[in-house]
């Protein structure tokens, strides 16, 4: 019995100290500005649409050096001042592909390549697929130096990890193990029953409809910033109705963002629909379709949950009128 413990524990011990050496940060700010999933609305000529990603700040600079965050090869590289990425890099690592955005300059192996497409297509989009094995990058090598190509506000470092078939982007802060930053705080502020807003502190709620269409505005925040939960729950009168969680989001999604996110959504204010007619990757249960029409008097729950399992909860009543 004791046998068993002992190895168990050092089972644990050393796949703790592989994930450790493999995985780097991209950039020296390590706490995310932006999370996974988050709504964008449309910009640029761009469809609203979810943010595949999360943000590491950069001191606002340009210039600050941009690092593979595990071993892997040069996949790709993109050079485009107007697109969404701008100049990008994607590494093909061991169990995703992983993707620097925005970048002004390319790391010093990738720099000379990007320079001659650049004077032999000039004012062009290019994208460049390198074989399997051509260039290889280690873990911490820089890739490229933060910037502000694309569609940014202000420099910083887009990563965004995908499954190695490129069709589904995952959310970085499990598989990075991302710190929690010390002061954050889960908000859940309102209540939106068919259109009529109410303070997330109503005790009771009126509706009229068969389904009311229910929907709460809830954030994180720590300091100035202002991202998405990872988890927004809902249960009636006790049952798991609905269930939305970025864990991860198919490329095919990526405009579909207004089947999770209701009017008046913005970069900073995310109104999560607690209902969906489209069975979309973040939404985890749904059961909407059993209920055909609500009781006259029902007890609703929301949770709101960070990745780091702060939780927040609010209740209220839902009375027919
Ligand atoms: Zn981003």
């Amino acid at each position: 019995m004791k046998g068993k413990t002992i190895i168990a524990l050092f089972l644990v011990l050393s796949f703790g100290v592989l994930i450790a050496e493999i995985l780097y940060f991209p950039s020296p700010q390590t706490i995310i500005s932006s999370g996974f999933g988050e709504f964008r609305p449309s910009s640029s000529g761009l469809m609203p649409h979810f943010h595949l990603g999360v943000d590491f700040p950069t001191y606002g600079r340009e210039g600050v050096e941009i690092k593979a965050i595990s071993d892997g090869y040069v996949y790709k590289i993109e050079i485009d001042e107007d697109s969404i990425y701008g100049y990008t890099v994607y590494l093909k690592n061991r169990d995703f592909i992983s993707l620097y955005a925005h970048l002004s300059t390319f790391g010093e192996r990738l720099k000379p390549i990007a320079e001659s497409l650049k004077r032999e297509f000039p004012n062009q989009r290019v994208e460049v697929t390198f074989p399997e094995g051509e260039i290889f990058v280690r873990a911490g090598e820089i890739v490229g130096y933060s910037g502000r190509t694309g569609d940014v506000l202000a420099p910083h470092c887009h990563l965004e990890l995908r499954d190695l078939e490129n069709k589904t982007a995952l959310n970085p802060i499990p598989i990075l193990n991302a710190e929690r930053p010390d002061d954050l705080e889960v908000v859940i502020d309102e209540v939106r029953i068919d259109g009529e807003v109410y303070p997330a502190t109503s005790g009771v709620i009126p509706f009229k409809s068969d389904i009311p269409k229910i929907e709460v505005s809830a954030y994180l925040t720590y300091g100035t910033t202002v991202i998405n939960p990872y988890e927004v729950t809902m249960s009636i009168d006790g049952r798991q109705v609905y269930k939305i969680a970025f864990d991860s989001i198919k490329l095919s999604e990526f405009t579909e963002a207004y089947e999770v996110y209701g009017k008046g959504s913005t970069y900073r204010k995310y109104w999560f629909k607690m209902y969906s007619n489209e069975p979309l990757s973040v939404i985890k249960t749904n059961a909407w379709g059993d209920i055909p029409r609500l009781a006259d008097r029902v007890t609703v729950e929301v949770t709101v949950k960070s990745f780091w399992d702060d939780v927040k909860k609010i209740t209220f009543e839902l009375v027919r009128r």
